[in-house]
Parts: C-alpha cells; structure tokens; sequence
C-alpha cells in the first residue's frame, strides 16, 4: 500500500495546516483547503482533515504555497542567512556566485549548516565577488581551479556563475563566459548569468549559453538590456528561451531592475521564468526586505497571482535537479510550506533606481514548514 493511503487509514497526522487558500501552480489548484502532514511528506490535501494531529497552523484568510526557492541569493555570506531567508518562507536556496575556487569551502560549509535545502554556484572568478570586479583581471576566471573545486564539492556545486557586466568583467565578459563554459561541460552543469549593462552586445552573450543555462538581472536597462531601441524584445532573447534557456528576475539593489523596462517585457508577454532576490544582508533593510515582498512587485505590475507563485515555486524546482521534487504541494512530496499573508492598503515599491511604485497588495511571511516542521517567525 501506498505511503499516503496508510497516513489516511491512521488519519494521524504531525501538523495540518488548516483553512488556507492553497495555491499549487503544480498542480493547478487554487482553493480553500487543509493540508495534512507526517514524516516529513505531505499526506493529505482536502477541503477538510477531520483526523488527529499534533500541532495546527491556522492559515485562515492566507495563503498556501509551496516552500519558496530562491535561485539567486548570497545568503551563504553571513551563517544567519539561511535561517533568515527560512522564516521569510524560503525553504530551498542557490548560493549565485559568492565565492569562487579560492573560497569556495567557506560558502559551502555555510551552506551545509543551512537548516534548508540549499547548494552554490562557484564564481568563474576564482577569488569570488570583487569590489574591483570579478573577473576584470582574466587571470582570475581560471578553468582549472574552478574544475578542481568542483571536482572536490560535487554534491554542494550546483553550476557556475559569471558576472558579466563592464564593472565585473570590463571588456573580458564574453570570454570569461566562454572559460565558464569550459568548466561547466565535463560535469553537465549549468552556467548563470549576470546580464546587463555589459560591453559585449546580449546577442554575443547568448549565442553561447545552453539549455538549462540562466540569465539572472532580466529587467536590466541599457545598454545591453533584453530590449532593443524600439523596446521590442531582442530575437535572439526570444530563440534563447525556445531552446531552453531561462530568464531570472534577480532584484538585488543596484542596477538590475527599472520598473520601465519591466513592465514593458511584460507587457510583451515575456514573464520571467523564476524570481529570485539576489539576496544580501543588506538587501533585508532596502528593497529586496523578503522573498514575499519581491513577488509582490510583480502582483504591482499586474502578473496574476498563480503566476507570481509559479515563479517562485514549480518553475525555480526545475532550474536545479536537487529541487526537483520540491516546489509541489503534491502528496507525498517533501512538507516544506510557505504559509503567506496578502495585506491589502498602499505599498510603496522601489526599483534599484530609486523610482516608487505604489502598489495596493503585499505579500507578508506568516508561518514557515520545513520538512513537515513549523520553523521560526521571522524576527
Ligand atoms: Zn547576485
């Protein structure tokens, strides 16, 4: 007999979130239901669970989703990151980049420490992020030390990461994309970007990505932005993404996102595949704050709901394999669960620009289950 239909005979469960608006893009359900758990694994979903459980979360007049999955953050740079990003509802992480070769085992020990799921992306540039840029010096984007760190963390190291734009790599960048390339082919592995704002033209850039490669910072402005002059999307953006090449929002704080040229992408109809923050200590004072509150810009900028959800659920679980069973509230799938609450009132939205949308719904954390356990608030 099945795993789940014992649960349903024993109608025992160790926490039902009970009463919540459950929305499951994976699924495709939007609606009021309770969710059962035990062992760790979703048991049940129905619109009542009569049976017995040790703990209850009451989500009524909330929200319901899958643990939320950050594919862009530096969360690995401080030990309290990943704890903080957990009770935002971020129950799966990508470190994008933080360390390269040099220290790479200092974003991975935090990463191992993480309370949630979570892996990094090695820095092409060996000595990782660089106030003076990553890779401005060539030398840097070393194939053989990135190889060999890879090599020894093949579990932790889920793809490389090569920041590209002229303050990073300067007139390096496509060839620092090409040695990431280099690195990523023996292992399989995928290749993120960090668009926007390069010397090299984003046609060049792209022509060398693969499929499963990620272009992170997509509402970049010019130059080199998604757009061209007449602010139609590039052709050659739009081939990327047909042969499987997937486009991330990355908030972050500076130069990446302009409300302009994002609403004019969505205006064309090209929705992001994934959110992601970009996430900093820093940022959790000034305009990331949390997870919940970057997919609300997107509510502000008229995606609907199951789709502002999608992106940072299902369709974040299948940029990573170690997500894959993640971002489903599925039975049997892991209990990792964000349970959200939608304030209505007037939110105020910064872009990296310093220009201020208001919005009229916010997306605030409100209770955290990972692996079927209720985590802490946020603080
Ligand atoms: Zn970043």
């Amino acid at each position: 007999m099945p795993v789940a239909n014992v649960l349903a005979a024993a109608a025992k469960y160790d926490l039902i979130v009970k009463g919540g608006r459950v929305i499951d893009p994976s699924r495709k359900l939007d609606a009021v239901r309770d969710v059962g758990i035990a062992n760790g694994r979703i048991a049940a979903i129905e619109a009542s669970i009569s049976g017995e459980a040790a703990e209850t979360i009451d989500a009524r007049g909330k929200l319901v989703v899958p643990g939320l999955i950050d594919i862009h953050t530096h969360a690995t740079r401080t030990k309290e990151g990943p704890a903080l990003c957990l009770a935002d509802g971020v129950t799966g992480f990508v470190d994008a980049g933080s360390q390269g070769a040099d220290r790479i085992s200092e974003a991975i020990a935090v990463a191992q420490s993480a309370p949630q799921l979570c892996r990094v992306l090695i820095n092409i540039g060996r000595a990782g992020i660089l106030p003076e840029g990553d890779t401005m010096d060539l030398s840097r984007a070393n194939v053989g030390a990135a190889r060999e760190a890879i090599g020894h963390n093949r579990e932790m190291i889920a793809g490389i990461k090569a920041r590209l734009s002229r303050d990073v790599a300067g007139a390096n960048d496509f060839e620092v994309l090409r040695r990431a390339q280099e690195v990523a082919s023996p292992f399989h592995l995928p290749v993120m970007i960090h668009m926007g704002q390069t010397m090299s033209p984003l046609p060049k850039i792209l022509a060398i990505l693969k499929p499963g490669d990620i272009v992170t910072h997509m509402f970049a402005p010019p130059p080199n932005s998604i757009l061209d002059d007449a602010g139609k999307i590039l052709p050659e953006v739009i081939a990327a993404r047909r042969r499987g090449v997937r486009f991330d929002l990355g908030n972050g704080r500076t130069g990446h996102l302009r409300w302009d040229i994002a609403e004019r992408v969505l205006k064309a109809g090209f929705l992001p595949d994934t959110f992601s923050t970009d996430w900093t200590p820093e940022g959790r004072a000034d305009q990331v704050i949390d997870f919940p509150n970057v997919m609300s810009k997107f509510l502000m900028l008229g995606m609907p709901l199951d789709q502002v959800v999608a992106c940072a659920t299902v369709n974040a679980s299948r940029a990573f394999s170690v997500f894959r069973k993640r971002g489903t509230l599925k039975v049997g799938a892991p209990a990792d669960v964000a349970v959200l609450e939608m304030r209505d009132g007037t939110f105020e939205f910064v872009d990296n620009f310093g220009n201020k949308r208001t919005g009229r719904q916010r997306l605030f954390p409100s209770a955290t289950v990972l692996a079927g356990k209720r985590v802490a608030a946020r603080s």
